[in-house]
């Protein structure tokens, strides 16, 4: 069995891995990188150009995943493609999305192969989804030989899983982003552990990052909604930056429990608009025997409202109120970056960042910035002073490393291979999983480079 890393940048970004398991050719995710543009953003796929993918599969639906998912499948035109229920649902959205955010890209960054895919491709693209269950195990059949592949509820987001592959005695298991807590509208991941696994590819995010005493999930959850309390009955608003796929709506899930509570409040609620779409379609896969659980009925409970068209820096928007806006890193030109560049000189206001925040995004500036501080936001030409009250929760949708690492020890495979981490994260698991039980060979792979395993 051989796997290569087609993620050139490795760390997080354009993940996507090449499994060769006895004479199957199976590709596991083609994302994009978040911070790359044009086909730098890419794996590097041209590794492929000799290969005749028999599969590719998606574990989920973030874009670090999904993103150059309709470039590979155009070149690998015999490929079968599989992913979860809610994925092949959630998937055309996500990619429709991104064919709009690259079209604009071309324009205001002069990118000329923008977009890399169009909405026609994305259309032409679903026909060829074959929507697997989870918990069953699915064959290929490839001239007499089989290839056995089963997914496992990943939580994380809406969709996600992991994949284990078996061919004759070779076997491979790949966690995927995983999340074992459960979350207001997923449960967490199955507890499930194959047996008798060749190797593990596990995820190692959270590698760096240890959970202080006293930050538990429910702990966090509380003292958001206790600052967003605070904030409201003081007359003050509040900007929650999230990622439009299930951070969202987990986080409007939140809110609602609170509002029933009496715990916030009364006060209006807005977000943005693929939040508000992917809400209808969760509400869908709630109905249909998915694990999903997210009503449509929270956003009337909640009254939600789409953002207002008119904010403008410097100028505190419409308050006493509740904003949940994409982008969770505040990507330039988005809906957090504009309200943050609205709300930010404002001491009664609160930004509250909820998840994963690149070193090199604008929303880590944000994040990191001290009351007096001045923050440029370059694309509207304006610079802030920041007087709101900056507040970071620690609600991550990835599990803490302890748990992975209990995880890879309780599934004892031959060889642990690392992904989806900084340098320190896999540092930290290489050394762990040394100094532990087992006596698995711990590669963290470099990118582009064929490895046995
Ligand atoms: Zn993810
Ligand atoms: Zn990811």
């Amino acid at each position: 069995m051989y796997i290569t890393d087609l993620n050139r940048a490795g760390g997080i970004g354009a993940n996507s891995l090449f499994v060769e398991i006895g004479p199957f050719r199976v590709l596991v995710d083609a994302g994009m990188h978040p911070k790359a543009v044009g086909r730098e953003a890419m794996p590097r796929f041209e590794l492929l150009d000799d290969v005749a993918l028999d599969l590719i599969i998606l574990t989920h639906c973030h874009l670090d995943h999904l993103g150059s998912l309709p470039v590979v499948a155009r070149e690998h035109p015999g490929a079968e493609i599989w992913m979860s229920r809610e994925s092949a649902v959630l998937a055309p959205r996500m990619m429709r999305n991104s064919v709009r955010v690259m079209s604009r890209q071309r324009e205001e960054a002069d990118i000329p192969e923008y977009p890399l895919f169009t909405d026609g491709e994305v259309k032409a693209l679903e026909e060829r989804f074959t929507p697997i269950p989870i918990g069953h195990t699915s064959q290929l059949h490839v001239n007499g030989q089989v290839l056995e592949v089963e997914f496992y509820h990943a939580g994380h987001v809406p969709g996600a899983v992991s994949v284990l592959l078996r061919h004759g005695k070779e076997s491979i298991m790949l966690s995927g982003d995983v999340l074992f807590t459960d979350q207001h509208i997923l449960p967490g991941a199955s507890r499930d552990i194959p047996k008798n696994v060749n190797a593990l590819v596990l995820e190692t995010t959270r590698g760096g990052t240890s959970r202080e005493p006293g930050q538990s999930r429910d702990e966090e959850i509380e003292r958001l909604v206790d600052t967003i309390a605070d904030t409201i009955s003081q007359g003050g608003s509040v900007l929650l930056p999230v990622f439009a796929l299930g951070r969202m709506q987990e986080i409007l899930s939140i809110l609602h429990e609170g509002f029933q509570e009496k715990l916030i409040p009364e006060c209006p609620v807005y977000t943005s608009g693929l939040g508000m779409d992917l809400a209808n379609y969760f509400d869908y896969l709630s109905k249909k025997n998915s694990p999903l659980r997210f009503r449509k009925r929270i956003l009337k409970d909640l009254n939600v409202r789409r953002m207002p068209r008119d904010i403008f820096p410097g100028k505190n928007p419409p308050g006493p109120a509740i904003y949940v806006a994409s982008s969770g890193m505040m990507v330039a030109n988005t809906p957090s970056y504009r309200l943050a560049a609205a709300m930010i000189g404002e001491p009664s206001n609160a930004i509250c960042f909820v998840g994963y925040c690149d070193p090199d995004a604008h929303g880590y500036k944000v994040l990191s910035s001290k009351p007096g501080d001045s923050i440029l936001f370059e694309t509207l030409d304006y610079r802030a002073t920041s007087r709101a009250n900056i507040e970071r929760f620690d609600l991550s949708s990835h599990a803490d490393r302890e748990e992975l690492l209990d995880y890879a020890i309780a599934m004892n495979p031959g060889t642990v291979i690392l992904s989806h981490g900084d340098p320190d994260a896999r540092g930290w698991f290489e050394e762990e999983l040394y100094a532990s039980v087992l006596d698995s060979r711990i590669i963290d792979p470099e990118p582009l480079k064929r490895v046995h395993c």
